[in-house]
C-alpha cells in the first residue's frame, strides 16, 4: 500500500522543507511550510493569479530570510532538474522543471507576478476560454 498518494510532493527545492496544501479560491496549491515558496504545476499559475491569492503572500517577509536564493534542488513533483527560466509575464526568473514544467516560486516572486494589468488580462483570457456564451 502506498503511503503517499500521487499528489504528494517531495521536499521543497529551496529549503528541504515539507509542502502543505493551501486553498486558493477554488484551487489547492502546494506551499512549503518552512519558506512559503509555492510549487505550481504547468498551468496552475494562470489559475491562481486569476483568483484571490493573497493567502500565498502572507509570510513574504519571513520567507525572504528563510529561503536560500541561489541553489535549488530537484523537482518535488517528478525529481527532474530545475532550471532558471525567464518568466515572460514578469521580470523574474522562476525555477522550472525541465521535465514536467512545474515551477517553484519564492514567496517574493509571486508578488512580482502580481500585477493588476496581468491579472486583468489573464482573467479575460480565462473567461474567453471557459465562460464563453
Ligand atoms: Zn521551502
Ligand atoms: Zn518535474
Amino acid at each position: 500500500m502506498a503511503h503517499n498518494d500521487s499528489e504528494t510532493l517531495g521536499e521543497c527545492p529551496a529549503c528541504g522543507g515539507k509542502f502543505g496544501t493551501v486553498q486558493v479560491g477554488p484551487y489547492q496549491v502546494d506551499r512549503c511550510g518552512a519558506c512559503s515558496g509555492v510549487w505550481l504545476d504547468e498551468r496552475e499559475l494562470e489559475k491562481i493569479l486569476a483568483v484571490d491569492h493573497r493567502i500565498l503572500k502572507q509570510k513574504r517577509s519571513d520567507a525572504e530570510s528563510a529561503a536560500p536564493k541561489d541553489k535549488k534542488g530537484k523537482c518535488p513533483r517528478c525529481g527532474g532538474t530545475l532550471i532558471k527560466m525567464a518568466n515572460l509575464r514578469a521580470n523574474i526568473n522562476t525555477d522550472s522543471c525541465s521535465v514536467c514544467y512545474g515551477m517553484f516560486l519564492d514567496a517574493g516572486e509571486l508578488d512580482a507576478l502580481d500585477q493588476p494589468n496581468l491579472v486583468a488580462s489573464i482573467g479575460q483570457l480565462l473567461r474567453k476560454l471557459i465562460g464563453r456564451h
